[in-house]
């Protein structure tokens, strides 16, 4: 969405229920870009909140001009939110993405923006550290993208990278090609290609209110993320299947050379029964893994739009 008086830079900020840190992420954010050299405008996504942020967007877009409001029609979520934000964002040249919770430092843009001017096109933000994250949830994000990483393909996902990045113009109108309902942004992100690299910074933790994950989310999350990003579980039902008929194979021939020489004094129930469970275990398996793809195509063939936007206020600016 360019136009002529649009500012060069734009960032987005989806937000959910953030009314506490909002005013001083906005402080921040304009203190760290008061020296970028080109002109800029944050684009605050309403997420649906069920507290004050609205008003407290409306507030900051009302005495600041180069700030813009997008306000969903309900809650849809972060990732289509940031894709709310994307679709709005003016900036001619570049597109930060950034959490309203102060985890991402806005202090970190003018290195972005450094690294973009040497010519890349996506310049993600990379974590040093996972400051008041519990061992268990760093542990499990490691596994997650190692999973990823093996499974992932040719597509390559940055570790300890979340959506925190930069993104060129024509980077930002590639992604927005991209308009599939389930919407593993870090995956799409990967997906586009382009010159990438990575800036590495210290993740704080949050300013104020609190995470909106927790583990069942997370648990899911990593569905999303796998069943949208590779097709590979479907082929493990292929390789299961054939492992147990070449086990079940020479198990049959074991037993029927056992009969013929030894006789066979007991009735084979247990071991029956045990390849029984086994194999319905397996199928269940594997139809709950069909079933989570179907899914997904059944949401994705009504394609629908991805949200509703209840009001837009655009930043009225062009001039930092
Ligand atoms: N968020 C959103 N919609 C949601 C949940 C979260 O827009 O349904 C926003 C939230 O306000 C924040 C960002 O997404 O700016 C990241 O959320 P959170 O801090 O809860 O996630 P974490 O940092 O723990 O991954
Ligand atoms: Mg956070």
């Amino acid at each position: 969405m360019t136009t002529p008086d649009a500012p060069a830079l734009s960032v987005v900020v989806p937000a959910y229920n953030e009314q506490e840190v909002l005013p001083e992420f906005h402080r921040r954010l304009a203190a760290a870009l008061a020296d970028i050299g080109m002109s800029w405008e944050v684009v605050y996504v309403n997420d649906g909140s069920r507290d004050t942020t609205l008003s407290v967007m409306i507030g900051i877009q009302a005495q600041d001009p180069r700030a813009a409001v997008v306000n969903l029609s309900r809650n849809f979520g972060k990732e289509i939110a940031l894709t709310a934000g994307l679709d709005h964002a003016r900036g001619t040249e570049a597109v930060v993405v950034i959490d309203a919770d102060l985890q991402d430092p806005p202090e970190v843009i003018p290195a972005l923006v450094a690294t973009w001017r040497e010519g890349f096109d996506v310049v993600y933000a990379q974590r040093n550290t996972r400051e008041g994250e519990t061992w268990l949830k760093k542990a499990t994000a490691a596994g997650f993208y190692r999973v990823m990483q093996r499974i992932g393909g040719k597509v390559h996902l940055p570790p300890d990278t979340g959506d925190f990045r930069l993104m060129s113009r024509r980077a930002i109108d590639a992604l927005l090609q991209l308009r599939e309902q389930h919407r593993f942004m870090k995956g799409l992100f990967a997906w586009i290609g382009f010159p990438s690299k990575a800036v590495r910074y210290d993740r704080a933790p949050r300013a104020a209110g609190e995470t909106k994950w927790n583990y069942w989310k997370l648990w899911n999350f990593s569905l999303e993320g796998i069943t949208s990003f590779t097709v590979a579980p479907l082929k493990v039902a292929t390789y299961v299947g054939l492992l147990t008929a070449i086990g079940a194979v020479i198990y049959l021939s074991q037993l029927v050379v056992r009969t013929v020489f030894f006789g066979n004094p007991v009735a084979g129930y247990p071991s029956l029964l045990a390849v029984v469970l086994f194999l319905g275990g397996v199928q269940m398996m594997m139809l709950g893994i069909i079933g989570e793809y179907l899914g997904r195509i059944f949401n994705e063939t009504k394609q629908r739009p991805l949200y509703f936007a209840e009001r837009y206020l655009p930043s009225r600016s062009r001039d930092a």
